[in-house]
């Protein structure tokens, strides 16, 4: 039983805003009811995204809806709002909101009071002042960039099958990754792949035409998988013709030329960004604490230190790493931790608001699993290494039993059943990014369209 009326405000609606939404709406249930406790959730999207699936969406493997669970209908005693948090007054309790309402009135904001604050917030990529990047690059984190960069590959083979320009067409079939974790090291794998099948369809596009490159700083990639599997990795890419460059920096892409630390030039029309993530700006406009790194300083029971009352977890958050032997390390920012941290994170608002003691947030880190493409894949769990099938097949069955709600499951699985039985999806919708220009061409208008071909 709680002891007084609680507000308690969820910032983000990502892994560890729904799941801790999630946790609160069970723990509290009968408190919810009474009307002693009320949840709201502040999300810029109505929907929570389960990135691990954005590499096998960009494949086609499995439709965009179904990597993203409606937050309205998973946190169904939780008020959602759809906005972002802009500031926050832990001081005063209170919030600005700028809301999609706000932004119709034209009020701008609004503030609102609440008594418990979880911040998550989670990541943006991390980038440098590199010349073009900002103009030319794309991200690999939402399921638009996933989707907008599929259908940008497929379009680059049609441009690259039409043209009679050799510069044009070499440009359009050479695709840059720079970062070689597993958002860019999968969205990679998958992406080529897909691209590989494709070809067959094009008259005069053969694989060998195509260029990947994938270019990492450091002299490793998939650091998640251990060394010796990252190793593997580079070799399986290499034999599928990739270039993977290591120890090795993207200097410029102005005028949509990549230029590497080792000196070579490669024109392309697609550059995809996935070197790190950051801590979302958000949180420097709070009076919380930060580490040097920007995010906020935890303890490890998945309060902000020196504040009452605040909470986080996720991407956005330095929690002490219980289990490592070294004093001061955190626990790395990836959705293993962050799924069990939500989970502690919702016990514990709940313990605190019943004067119960709290718990203390303890994981190991058990390794990691990654598609390369499809069939092919490379795991590390509790020090188990898998390549090729196997670990493909793990990555899938993993991931299906972590994706939320069993409708997900179930359709995911159907999708992957069906691309079974049937040949792989190949069609490029790029016109739904685009759904007025048809319309706009017909009442006499210009359409929206780069014919330089936008990221
Ligand atoms: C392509 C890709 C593949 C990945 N694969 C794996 C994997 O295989 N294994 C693994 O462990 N991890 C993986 N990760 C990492 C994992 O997805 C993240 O660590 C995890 O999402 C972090 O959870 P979070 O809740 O902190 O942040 P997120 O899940 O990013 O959620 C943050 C939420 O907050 C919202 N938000 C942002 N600003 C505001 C604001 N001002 N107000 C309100 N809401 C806001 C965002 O829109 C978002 O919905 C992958 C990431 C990517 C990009």
């Amino acid at each position: 039983m709680v002891k007084e009326r609680a507000r308690i405000l969820v910032v983000g609606g990502g892994y560890v805003g729904m799941y801790t939404a999630l946790r609160l709406q069970k723990k509290l249930k009968r408190e919810i009811k009474r009307g002693q406790v009320e949840i709201t959730v502040v999300s810029p999207d109505p929907y929570m995204t389960y990135q691990p699936f954005l590499p096998e969406a960009a494949a086609g493997s499995i439709s965009p809806r179904h990597v993203v669970v409606p937050l309205r209908r998973v946190l169904d005693r939780c008020r959602v709002v759809i906005g972002e948090a802009t500031a926050i007054d832990h001081g005063k309790r209170t919030a600005t909101l700028s809301t999609l309402a706000t932004e119709e009135e034209g009020t701008g904001t609004e503030e609102l009071a609440y008594d418990e604050l979880v911040l998550a917030p989670g990541s943006i990529a991390r980038t440098l002042p590199i010349p073009g990047l900002a103009e030319h690059g794309v991200g690999f984190k939402t399921v638009e960039e996933a989707i907008g960069l599929r259908n940008h590959v497929i379009e680059q083979m049609d441009i690259a099958s039409s043209t009679r320009d050799p510069a044009i067409r070499d440009a359009a079939l050479t695709f840059v990754f720079v970062g070689g974790g597993y958002a860019g090291v999968e969205a990679l794998g998958e992406l080529e792949d897909m691209a590989r099948y494709a070809v067959r369809y094009y008259h005069n596009v053969d694989a060998d035409d195509m260029k990947w490159i994938l270019v990492e700083a450091t002299n490793r990639i998939l650091p998640e998988v251990g060394e010796e599997m990252g190793t593997y990795t580079v070799t399986q890419l290499r034999r599928r013709n990739i270039q993977v460059l290591l120890e090795t920096r993207l200097e410029s892409c102005a005028d949509r030329v990549a230029v590497l630390s080792d000196g070579q030039r490669f024109p392309t029309r697609t550059l995809v960004w996935t070197a790190g993530v950051k801590p979302h700006p958000v949180l420097a406009a709070t009076d919380l604490p930060l580490t040097p790194h920007g995010r906020l300083k935890c303890t490890a029971e998945l309060t902000i230190e020196g504040a009452t009352h605040a909470w986080a977890a996720g991407d956005a958050a330095a929690v002490p790493d219980v289990t490592a032997g070294e004093p001061g390390t955190l626990t790395a920012p990836n959705a293993q931790h962050a799924v069990r941290q939500a989970k502690i994170l919702g016990d514990n608002i709940a313990h605190s608001l019943r004067g119960e003691p709290l718990q203390t947030y303890a994981h190991k880190y058990v390794g990691s699993v990654a598609s390369l493409g499809l069939h092919k894949g490379v795991a590390q769990v509790y020090g188990r290494k898998l390549k090729g099938y196997p670990a493909w097949f793990m990555h899938r069955v993993y991931h299906l039993s972590r994706v939320p709600t069993f409708n997900r499951k179930a359709r995911v699985l159907a999708e992957w059943t069906l691309a079974g039985l049937f040949k792989r999806e190949i069609v490029s919708l790029g016109s739904l990014e685009h759904p007025r220009a048809e319309f706009e061409l017909a009442a006499g208008g210009k359409p929206p369209h780069d014919p330089k071909g936008s990221n």
